[in-house]
């Protein structure tokens, strides 16, 4: 089954979605010892196709696995890379636990973590791209403590190096769409701080050929926005909504030319934007002519995971309805 995609303003999810009880309940008795990583998987399985549907029912048009199986983005592959010290809680003090996982030893690359379920995700997915998402280099060393290297910059290179394999593992596998996600970037918005995600994202998406996208969220990324026009990717995916499209004039400013993942849902809040309101939003962007509505992709400030399923859901199916206004209007259907 093949799936046309629009010729502009594609619509696409950043990745999580709210977590069903079948994943939540995989997660538990994983947890607990009770199954191993292939039950798991297999345990995750309805809650996935769950997402998938709701997806396809909302009419995105790039969808994801809604990330069922990560109970947290960063905990999810500390657990299943070598270096990492086992168990989610470590004592730092005599009763002060830290939930951060710790980098005990050299880092190394075991198996495939996030494939499985995209790859299951896929093959329910009729036909849509199912984007391919890990957690960056960058935000995964800033959430773990390092034991090891004594050296961060090391550090997230040697992240890179290790996370390249499940890049290279998905676009043998044929993703069209690979994204890493990068929220912790945004809380140190310098020069040499970006520079180092560039080094990194080389090193991660050299010789790729898939459509490489990265995700960055809240904070001030107006600072990074100058580096990150220089990051060796296709898409640059970011949050517009809850800041209120403060972000809009430095696009203009800073030249942006790559293709830009355009937040028009607010994650964190309830109230669902009306197809009025979402369409308004879509024309800020458009009429400020940057890039054309062809390098445009919309979607949610970030993943919808704290958001009740409904609610969610809702959202995305009113986000796919603006956009489809919009693209008729301006003559592309
Ligand atoms: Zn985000």
């Amino acid at each position: 089954m093949s799936y046309t995609l629009p010729k502009a303003l594609v619509t696409t999810v950043v990745g999580s979605y709210p977590k069903l009880p079948e994943a939540e309940q995989a997660i538990q008795k994983r947890k607990r010892g009770l199954i191993s990583e292939e039950e798991f998987h297999e345990l995750v399985k309805p809650a996935i196709k769950a997402v998938v549907m709701d997806h396809i029912e909302a009419g995105v048009d790039v969808i994801s696995d809604g990330e069922q199986a990560r109970e947290d983005m960063v905990v999810y592959f500390a657990e299943r890379l070598g270096g990492y010290q086992s168990g989610d809680w470590v004592r730092i003090f005599d009763n002060v636990y830290f939930r951060k996982p710790v980098v005990a030893s050299r880092l190394s690359y075991i198996a495939p973590m996030a494939v499985t379920d995209w790859e299951y995700a896929r093959s329910v997915a009729q036909g849509r791209p199912v984007k391919a998402i890990i957690t960056g280099p960058y935000t995964m060393v800033d959430w773990s403590f390092d034991l090891a290297y004594g050296d961060r910059r090391e550090l997230v290179l040697e992240m890179a190096r290790v996370l390249r394999h499940e890049i290279e593992e998905f676009a043998r596998r044929g993703a069209e769409f690979i994204q890493v996600d990068e929220p912790a970037l945004s809380t140190r918005p310098y020069k040499e701080e970006a520079e180092l995600l560039r080094e990194a994202l080389e090193i991660m998406f050299k010789g790729i050929s898939a459509k490489k996208i990265i995700h960055i969220c809240f904070g001030r990324i107006e600072k990074i926005l100058p580096y990150a026009l220089e990051f060796p990717v296709d898409q640059i995916d970011l949050e517009f909504k809850n800041s209120n499209f403060r972000l809009l004039p430095y696009l203009k400013e800073y030249g942006f030319d790559k293709e830009l993942g355009y937040g028009v849902i607010d994650v964190h809040s309830t109230r669902i934007e009306s197809v009025e309101e979402i369409k308004n939003d879509i024309y800020k962007l458009i009429k400020m002519d940057i890039i054309p509505p062809e390098k445009i992709y919309i979607d949610p400030d970030c993943g919808v995971k704290r958001l009740p399923r409904e609610i969610a859901k809702a959202k995305l199916r009113n986000m796919v309805k603006a956009a489809r206004e919009v693209r008729r209007e301006l003559g592309y259907e």
